[in-house]
């Protein structure tokens, strides 16, 4: 993970299987792992009277509380200081041991530089930067993860970029090149007397690494290559560490069946079988565990959720926007609050110890990224273009033009850090290690959940007078709430618009969105989902009626409504739907309609009343591309009475046929 926008062509990735799974080749024997570490920091003495972290069971001493801390040098360089919860400034990997992190994750780039020695940004994460970073959390009794993306910068499902020294290499000289920077770089790792636990050789590889792409034939042949290239360094150089392999996107369940099977065919000599899990884009938990599961299965693999994180505020601190937040568009399980944090953080732990087999531990993304401090986005940049603390700097440019080129700047995770802004630690770092035991503390509401409200431009504006709360404990209780700057006859007359309406409960502040709509009491009225709602019925005997996927023959969205008849005269049809639970008042209705080679024909939307049609408008239709709307204005409606709005099409013309969309019934002011 990095940044926003990378985060949106996520969904983009390309993720195809494009060799034939014939057979199994056999997997090297690997070596002994050594399993008996015992981390010497769990945290045991942390307490807290102000977080509420439901005890997590069956919890090994060694299984994994990591964290990925990679831009803290390039952050220190920039003047961030880190400051435990008495405000004693501290080495801040002593305070993640302190509060129970046993493992330090960190990103390695090839060569993050460009020509004159400026630094590409997201910490420059070169092996020096991991040399420095692992001596610091080895001194303080953590393993390291070493996290090779074998790219200069940034690798994700959306770019998996070849370093600059490789770009010219076949697959052969490029894995040989690979092997021997992976065994060069876990060599200074081990000269310095790191504790190198773990390595992984890819980060989000969904189907493409350094360069290759599995959209391509042979892809996954040249990627496993690479992976095993890695693999076979890992395992001459630090033969105690685990080999991780790394994916994200699990929501996508098919896509690990096709990694796991790759990795297998192709005999990757792996340990661990790593995902991201970011709540926001990943799915739900229970989906997480069952892909994992299935691989830990099939293939008696480790796995271990490599990424996962959450905001503990939706502000951003460093006036470079974030990931989430404020306005993101998150559907949100929990509130952006440090207790939220720490529940989801919680949530993602227990679900790893207790419902994955064999999974080994959580790593959660860059939890010591926080703001460079300035007092302005000019200051900070400064920063960010010297010392590589933002996600991205200028110099990235010539790298990566599309991306970092354009839209580089600061951090975009400041709200998820467990660290605010002045670099002081925060109260839900402390749930790594109050896992462990439990921690009460009186329950009470943590946060309101927002209200969103859909309200027809002339029905009633009602708004509700009880809120959910949030509880520390993420149940949820109802709360009086009192509406503060609520205008209701503005609202009335204001048309369609938008209001954010506030308001107390229990103290804290509640959000109202209300949408003034022209509201559209028709099920379905776009045939998004199929036939729901709608009768059809054929009079005639002709060839097709049926709801088309088709986004270039649709009105709105990708379906609608298809007929075609091959024999003159045959096209006779009507396609309805009964709208229940209608207030009595005035409404109006309208249907859509285009077609073609119709000869004579008689095609009029309808309004029944009790059985009877008592409103009709004619239409017709002429070429494709080419549509018509039949409205009905004042319909009278009474509460009881039975109503039916519907269209009737009859085509005298041979291979007669057309398309309907966009019915529409809204309220008419009285
Ligand atoms: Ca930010």
């Amino acid at each position: 993970m990095k940044h926003a926008r990378s985060a949106l062509i996520i969904l983009m990735v390309l993720c195809m299987v494009t060799v034939t799974l014939t057979g199994c080749k056999p997997t090297p024997s690997k070596p002994e792992i050594n399993t008996d570490w015992k981390p010497n920091a769990t945290g045991a003495d942390v307490s807290s009277d102000s977080l509420f972290v439901t005890k997590v069971d069956n919890l090994s001493d060694d299984f994994i509380m990591g964290m990925d801390a990679s831009c803290v040098p390039a952050l220190e360089a920039s003047g961030v200081k880190y400051y435990d919860y008495d405000g004693q400034q501290k080495d801040v990997y002593e305070i993640l041991a302190q509060n129970g992190i046993n493992y330090i994750r960190v990103r390695v780039w090839n060569d993050p530089f460009d020509a004159n020695g400026n630094g590409y940004g997201g910490g420059n994460c070169n092996i020096e930067n991991a040399v420095a970073i692992g001596k610091r959390a080895t001194a303080q009794g953590m393993k390291l993860l070493v996290n090779f993306h074998y790219s200069d910068f940034w690798a994700d499902p959306a770019k998996q970029m070849v370093p600059k020294a490789w770009k010219s290499m076949n697959i052969d000289d490029k894995a040989e090149a690979l092997y021997q920077y992976t065994k060069d770089c876990l060599q200074k790792l081990v000269d310095a007397g790191v504790d190198v636990g773990m390595v992984q050789v890819g980060n989000e590889t969904n189907g493409a690494m350094c360069g290759e792409s599995s959209s391509e034939l042979g892809g996954w042949k040249r990627i496993t290559q690479l992976m095993s290239a890695g693999a076979r360094a890992v395992r001459e150089v630090c033969p105690h560490a685990l080999v991780a392999v790394h994916f994200a996107n699990p929501e996508k369940a098919t896509n690990y069946e096709s990694y796991g099977k790759n990795l297998q065919y192709y005999g990757v000599d792996y340990d661990v079988f790593a995902s991201s899990y970011y709540p926001f884009w990943h799915g739900t938990l229970d989906n997480l565990a069952n892909v994992l599961n299935n691989i830990a299965t099939t293939y008696g693999k480790k796995v271990m959720i490599a990424e996962t994180s959450y905001a503990f505020t939706a502000d951003d601190t460093d006036f470079s926007g974030n990931t989430i937040g404020e306005g993101g568009g998150i559907v949100k399980d929990y509130p952006f609050t440090l207790q939220g944090q720490a529940n989801l953080v919680r949530d993602v732990i227990d679900t790893a110890a207790n419902q994955i087999k064999d999974c080994i531990g959580v790593f959660y993304w860059e939890g010591t990224w926080i703001s460079v401090g300035g007092e302005s986005y000019e200051q900070n940049l400064a920063l960010w273009e010297k010392h590589g603390s933002g996600w991205a700097s200028s110099y990235a440019a010539e790298y990566d033009p599309d991306d970092a080129g354009k839209w580089y700047g600061g951090c975009a995770v400041d709200n998820q850090a467990f660290f605010d802004a002045d670099g002081k630690a925060l109260e839900s770092l402390k749930v790594f290690s109050l896992v462990r035991k439990g921690n009460t503390v009186d329950n009470r509401a943590d946060a309101i959940e927002d209200v969103n409200l859909i309200i027809d431009l002339n029905g009633d504006i009602v708004l509700p007078d009880k809120v959910n709360a949030i509880m520390l404990d993420n149940s949820k209780q109802q709360l009086d709430v009192q509406w503060t700057n609520v205008d209701i006859d503005a609202m009335k007359n204001g048309g369609v618009a938008k209001y954010t309406i506030e308001g107390m409960a229990g103290g804290m502040r509640a959000l109202c969105y209300v949408s003034m709509v022209e509201y559209n009491f028709l099920t379905n009225w776009s045939f998004e989902e199929g036939k729901t709602g709608w009768t059809a019925t054929a009079i005639g005997s002709f060839n097709e009626l049926m709801v088309e996927d088709k986004v270039t023959d649709s009105m709105t969205g990708t379906k609608h409504y298809h007929f075609w008849g091959a024999t003159a005269n045959t096209v006779e049809f009507t396609l309805e739907q009964q709208v229940n639970d209608l207030k009595s008042g005035k409404y109006n209705y309208a249907i859509s309609i285009m077609g073609g080679d119709g000869g004579a024909t008689e095609i009029y939307a309808y309004v029944k009343i009790n059985g009877e049609i008592v409103h009709r408008a004619d239409t017709q239709i002429t070429v494709y591309n080419e549509w018509h709307t039949a409205t009905i204005n004042g319909i009278e409606y009474n509460e009881g009475d039975t109503i039916v709005v519907g269209i009737y099409v009859k085509c005298a013309g041979p291979n007669a046929w057309g398309k309907i969309d966009d019915a529409l019934l809204n309220s008419v002011k009285e």
